[in-house]
């Protein structure tokens, strides 16, 4: 009799973990199969000459931001069934150059990529330590968190973990970001004030929650820190470098989706 039950437990234990294991690799692999048709990725280069970025000892965010997202749509153009948009292809706000106009024009971007029919907004930025403090560096990938379209946020950091394991194998760290620190590179931050219509928490930034809402991932990778000097010499300073962080970027996301090269 002991050993029926201990036979039972056993099968209902193994069947438990198969259904556990079934249901984890559904969700990856349907992200991989059903956009193998043709997948549509909007890369956003963050700020622009209007709504500048982060600057610091030459440094101007907003340039290399377009530096990498041109790198890295053309990597990208490598490989079958992907067709990829910028969200801006110059140096100035093709939104309106009203420089109090931070949010419309996020909110611009994403209704551009809404418009596109979007899969995925993969928004393009490199970060500064507000105190300047110079141990902060590396890379980290800010995800939509759990509220409202918890799958938004399986995505969401499934895509954001295989582009941080390019851009760490450039040779840069994980950045530990002070706002939220968890040591992984991945990480959510949530509004204090705004929620989804679920009562939950909105996400922080404008263009995650957004495109949370309209139904797609967004994700920003935040690549270096400008304001550390390892990271602004090694990783942000030449075209190369931009080359580098761009094709990180691109085989992160063909990975996660994937993608085979043509
Ligand atoms: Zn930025």
């Amino acid at each position: 009799m002991k050993a029926i039950l201990k036979k039972f437990l056993s099968i209902t234990l193994c069947l438990a973990f198969a259904t556990v294991l079934f249901t984890g690799n559904t969700i990856y692999s349907n992200a991989k199969t059903a956009k193998a048709k043709n997948l549509v990725v909007v890369l956003d280069p963050g700020h622009d000459t209007t709504h500048v970025g982060c600057h610091y000892e030459g440094f101007e965010e907003e340039i290399a931001n377009l530096y990498i997202a041109y790198y890295c749509k053309q990597e990208l153009e490598k490989y079958k069934n992907v067709t990829v948009y910028m969200t801006r292809y110059g140096f100035e706000c093709p939104y309106g150059a009203d420089p109090d106009s931070k949010s419309a024009c996020l909110s611009a971007r994403v209704d551009f990529a809404k418009s596109v029919k979007a899969d995925v907004l993969v928004s393009l930025h490199n970060d500064y330590d507000p105190d300047l403090d110079k141990t902060q560096n590396g890379a980290k990938v800010i995800i939509p968190n759990p509220n409202y379209k918890p799958a938004i946020y399986v995505k969401g950091s499934q895509l954001g973990q295989s582009i941080l394991d390019q851009l760490t194998a450039t040779s840069l760290n994980i950045n530990n970001w002070k706002m939220c620190p968890n040591g992984t590179g991945l990480v959510t931050r949530d509004s204090s004030s705004s929620t989804y219509p679920d009562g939950s928490a909105k996400d922080y930034y404008a263009l995650i929650n957004q495109s949370k809402s309209a139904g797609f991932t967004a994700v920003i990778v935040e690549h270096a820190i400008c304001t550390n000097d390892s990271d602004r010499l090694n990783h942000l300073s030449t075209p190369e470098q931009y080359q580098e962080l761009g094709i990180a970027d691109a085989t992160g996301i063909a990975n996660y989706y994937g993608l085979t090269l043509k």
